[in-house]
């Protein structure tokens, strides 16, 4: 994220919601300073063969485009359509009625108009009418068309960065337009064009790299993991086992990379250690495929496709019967809403059966992979662990809406 000094509370506070003074399509985008992310490195873009690798920011104002950008987007934009549905079927059927408009939090932590999911969409639907609508080619403006030029672009760049791609605002649509999938578009056409963030091009270059989005080697995972069972060990006394690329195991597990390596996801990390332990589970981690996470999401389907399938390759080379998740919102989200389609069906791997209780999770018949959540529940609801719940008497607890477990696979 660009720098930017800390504001005060009174200054955070200070959102002015009034309409602007401008239409929309004449108001210029500022790049303020502490609101977008530096360019995706040269050496990233090399790594995941993306376009156009340089060095740029987007605080300069010549972004350094291929001569041919307005025509690699239109193209890109044609086959996309083409390809994809629902993004033809979201480009021609919002109706503009403004349920979602204050339900995007860059809308209401900005106040800045073109936050709002309706009006983020049309920043790419103006351009869509201009060159595939007869209406926009013929009336432009007056149908809600415009020209691509490099402002439209880099308003494209700012605004579709600002999005996290949550879905809330699509749980209000009464036509059930993704918002998230129009940014995802979004950033594909840019992506076309070398404009992307480090944010998300190192993280996924990292894992074509070492298998991860933090880029941690083999060697690292497996002292760390060692290090919590030592950990394990000091504060409770039992041993853990620390199976890792263990061929013929049962299940393989797959855990965000955040979780070997930051707290708080250590504390969870270790979490999973003591019950596979208690349970006896017959499991393995991979050093290989050493990432729940799925930061193509963030970059284009493609990518999406990529990372997730070094996952499967894993499991048949281990020669897993199934795969149990540790919890990644963008892993789950990846895994239910894509897999099936870009890797799947994993028929090479056999219907998900809990060892310990016999329950068949036929909710993952087809991707053969199983939320930790779900897997958890399932040994609670048949008294396969101990639990004492006046341990958390002393907390109040509150149940926060994770986007993409909850809202986009149905979990909760
Ligand atoms: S709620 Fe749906 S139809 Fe209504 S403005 Fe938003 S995207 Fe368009
Ligand atoms: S998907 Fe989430 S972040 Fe993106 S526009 Fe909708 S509410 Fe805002």
């Amino acid at each position: 994220m660009s720098s930017a000094k800390t504001p005060k509370p009174d200054e955070l506070i200070a959102i002015r919601y009034e309409p602007p003074e401008m239409p929309w399509m004449d108001t210029p985008t500022v790049f303020r300073p502490g609101t977008w992310s530096y360019s995706g490195t040269a050496k990233s873009l090399t790594a995941l063969n993306l376009p156009n690798p340089r060095a740029w920011q987007p605080s300069d104002a010549d972004w350094k485009l291929p001569e041919n950008w307005k025509e690699i987007i239109l193209d890109g934009m044609r086959e996309r359509l083409e390809k994809y549905r629902s993004f033809k079927l979201f480009m021609d059927i919002c109706v503009r009625c403004g349920a979602c408009a204050d339900k995007c939090h860059f809308y209401i932590g900005s106040g800045d108009p073109k936050n709002m999911p309706v009006l983020r969409a049309e920043l790419l639907r103006s351009v869509y009418r201009r060159y595939f609508t007869e209406a926009g080619k013929r009336f432009g403006r007056l149908a809600g068309a415009r020209e691509l030029t490099v402002d439209v672009l880099k308003e494209w760049f700012y605004y579709f960065y600002q999005c996290t791609e949550c879905r809330r605002c699509s749980a209000f649509c009464p036509f059930g337009i993704d918002q998230a999938e129009i940014t995802m578009m979004g950033r594909e056409l840019l992506n076309l064009v070398g404009c992307n963030i480090n944010w998300v091009t190192e993280p996924a270059a990292n894992c074509f790299r070492t298998g991860n989005h933090l880029g941690i080697q083999p060697g690292g995972i497996k002292d760390m993991l060692d290090f919590m069972a030592d950990d394990i060990a000091d504060r409770t006394g039992v041993r853990v086992d620390v199976p890792i690329n263990k061929k013929g195991a049962e299940i393989l597990f797959v855990t965000p990379s955040g979780d070997y390596f930051a707290d708080p996801g250590t504390y969870t990390c270790m979490g999973y250690l003591m019950l596979f332990h208690e349970i006896g589970l017959n499991y393995t981690f991979s050093t290989y495929a050493s990432e729940g996470g799925n930061f193509g999401l963030f970059t284009s389907s493609e990518m999406v496709k990529r990372l997730n399938a070094k996952i499967y390759a894993e499991a048949k080379r281990l020669g897993v019967k199934w795969i149990l998740g540790g919890e990644c919102g963008h892993m789950w989200r990846v895994i239910h809403q894509y897999m099936d389609t870009m890797n799947g069906p994993a028929d090479f791997l056999e219907e998900p059966v809990s060892p310990i209780t016999g329950t068949r999770f036929e909710n993952a018949r087809s991707t053969k992979m199983v939320h930790i959540a779900e897997f958890t529940a399932d040994l609670i609801r048949n008294g396969k662990l101990k639990l004492d719940p006046s341990r958390n008497d002393a907390y109040r607890v509150t149940f926060h809406d994770s986007c993409n477990p909850a809202r986009a696979m149905g979990l909760f």
